[in-house]
């Protein structure tokens, strides 16, 4: 019986574990892929986070799990199944949950969700027969596939700016399809896309349809003010629509709200006593790794606090 488990190794459970370690909490952090990490892992350059400018995001992830694995964190992988509360706790007792992944049951006082996000489908004609053929929702993961070649990236939030910067390093021409005529990413971002020679924007305009044989050859393009369509030729789409939270498998042991966030203020603290959230996956104003960083922070702290006096 643990006094926490961790569910997830991205930032904010990276975080947690460090704080809970520091704690002297008995803690298990279980993660679903073998790599921690999270979504930093696909992200080329990370140029946000305080103190360490440019740093590219598998090596920070690397670099956050060195700090947990340095202070003594067991790991365990898995994915998290469902959690069902064994026991209800009481002043002086605390609860018991199980939570039950595809590789074994493991029992806790205390569990803090930190599964993240991870990427939305545009839901097109083409999308899924051509994905691993063309199309991807991680630049950086295969970009390097479409060196000297034509991309379009789909998108206008951070993700699809930083893609499109990325990949106008290697391809010969990228063109950005945002479905309005402003980009939601930040300033900096939209400065450095609009200086760069070989990047177009197709302003107002939604991709509708992938087209191919055996790998994308173009891509169906429709302008959403003058109703237009057209194809335009590339070897790749890489969509960047934004996300969408992994709690599923939390249904019914945390509140949630209609988009799957689950409810909690900065303490982390869900519906459920006992049972916390950090991270992307927390209903909040702004997903950032800082943000994330600091939900783990604070949900240890609440995990403590709940814990005071309970055998
Ligand atoms: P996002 O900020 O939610 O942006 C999604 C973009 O996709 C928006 O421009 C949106 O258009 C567009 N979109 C959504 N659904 C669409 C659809 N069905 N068809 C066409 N376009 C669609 O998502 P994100 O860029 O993935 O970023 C996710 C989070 O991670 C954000 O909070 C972001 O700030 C954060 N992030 C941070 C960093 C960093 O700190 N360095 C880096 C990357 C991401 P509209 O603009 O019209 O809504």
């Amino acid at each position: 019986m643990h006094d926490l488990i961790i569910v997830g190794s991205g930032p904010a459970g990276l975080s947690a574990a460090v704080y809970a370690m520091r704690a002297g909490l008995d803690t298990l952090v279980i993660e679903k892929d073998p790599v921690s990490g999270g979504q930093i892992l696909i992200t080329y350059e990370v140029d946000n986070y305080l103190g360490l400018p440019g740093i590219n995001g598998f090596d920070m992830g690397m670099k956050f799990r060195e700090h947990a694995d340095k202070l003594g964190a067991k790991f365990a992988e898995g994915t998290v199944t469902s959690i069902e509360k064994v026991s209800e706790g009481s002043d002086t007792k605390a609860p018991v949950y199980k939570v039950v992944t595809d590789q074994g049951e493991h029992e806790a006082k205390t569990v803090i969700l930190a599964t993240g996000a991870s990427h939305n489908k545009l839901g097109i004609k083409g999308e899924e027969e051509f994905t691993g053929k063309g199309v991807s929702y991680c630049a950086t993961c295969d970009g390097a596939f479409f060196r000297s070649k034509v991309a379009v990236v789909n998108g206008g939030g951070d993700v699809a700016v930083e893609d499109a910067i990325f990949l106008a390093r290697g391809c010969s021409k990228v063109y950005l399809v945002h479905r309005r005529d402003e980009l939601r990413a930040a300033k900096i971002l939209q400065e450095e896309l609009l200086s760069l020679e070989n990047v177009e924007v197709i302003w107002d305009s939604v991709v509708e349809e992938v087209k191919g044989d055996n790998k994308v050859s173009a891509v169906t393009v429709k302008n959403v003010k003058t109703g237009e369509t057209k194809d335009v030729d590339t070897d790749a789409l890489f969509v960047a629509i934004g996300i969408h939270p992994l709690t599923e498998a939390f249904t019914g042991i945390a509140d949630m709200d209609d988009n799957g966030y689950i409810i909690a203020g900065e303490d982390g603290a869900t519906s459920t006593p006992g049972i916390f959230v950090a991270g992307d996956s927390r209903k909040k104003r702004l997903r950032q790794i800082v943000t994330a960083v600091a939900d783990g922070a604070n949900a240890v702290t609440a995990v403590q606090d709940f814990l005071v006096g309970k055998s």
